[in-house]
């Protein structure tokens, strides 16, 4: 099977400076991958590579087995990569169920002006379905009429990630999903993520890697925008090398 991404040298400059330097992975899809690393390190715009919202400098990204380096995160989010934002995204002026028909039918239906979507669309059988088992699967189904703006902070959190899931997603990408969460949100967050794992491709970035030591089976650490260890977590997070420059002990 075709890896999840396969990156070969992918770099990304900003002016001189390098934000992502040289990365050559291969993300299998059968386990959950994990991106650790200090602030700085590259972790937010290996996702934005991954997704499209930058183009790399140098190098060559595949998305199971297709070649996907230049394409935009439009198309990406059409063959099936789906990602949360490390700041809360959704439209706050809107309610919970307007903003999953327009996220939802807005994937469907990518030619069309965002305004319109809505009007046209809130009445499809099929983007009404996907938006409400996804509703349901982050726990927000009675909160559909509610305006987003009065959701608590993991409330919009748990509307992201019920946003990505309606893009009919071939993967995951969270960006840390668990910043700004209470405790009691967190572990919400890591039970459903345990029932997703088992049929969809998990890809998080997380700061804190006690909060998902139990959860990825693939780690990845980040250092200065190179990709410094993968491999078991258990043993990454023990290597001398991850301490030194992670924990800085
Ligand atoms: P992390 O997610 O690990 O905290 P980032 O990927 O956000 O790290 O950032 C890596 C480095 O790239 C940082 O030094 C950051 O300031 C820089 N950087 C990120 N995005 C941009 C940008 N759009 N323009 C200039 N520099 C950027």
């Amino acid at each position: 099977m075709a890896a999840l991404f396969k990156t070969q040298g992918m770099t990304k400059k900003f002016g001189q400076f390098t934000a992502v330097n040289k990365v050559d992975i291969v993300m299998e899809a059968d386990r959950v991958n994990g991106v650790i690393g200090p602030n700085g390190s590259g972790k937010t715009t290996l996702f934005n590579l991954l997704t499209g919202f930058f183009p790399p400098t140098y190098g060559s990204i595949d998305f199971m087995g297709q070649n996907i380096t230049n394409t935009s995160p439009q198309h990406r989010v059409s063959l099936g990569i789906s990602r949360t934002f490390q700041l809360v995204s959704v439209f706050s002026t809107l309610s919970v169920w307007e903003n999953m028909v327009l996220s939802t039918a807005k994937v469907h239906h990518q030619d069309q002006k965002v305004p319109w979507f809505y009007f046209k669309y809130a009445g499809d059988s099929q983007i009404r379905q996907q938006c409400m088992e996804s509703l349901e699967k982050v726990g927000l189904s009675d909160k559909v009429n509610e305006k987003t703006a009065e959701l608590s902070y993991g409330d919009k959190r748990l509307l992201e990630i019920g946003i990505a899931l309606s893009m009919n997603p071939k993967a995951l990408l969270l960006d840390e999903p668990f910043a700004g969460l209470s405790d009691i949100e967190i572990e919400f967050v890591l039970q459903l993520l345990h029932e997703l794992k088992q049929h969809l491709p998990i890809v998080i970035i997380e700061h804190k890697i006690s909060k998902i030591i139990e959860l990825v089976e693939h780690l990845y650490v980040m250092k200065e925008g190179s990709m410094i260890m993968e491999g078991d977590p258990r043993k990454v997070i023990d290597d001398p090398v991850v301490l030194e420059c992670y924990w800085g002990k």
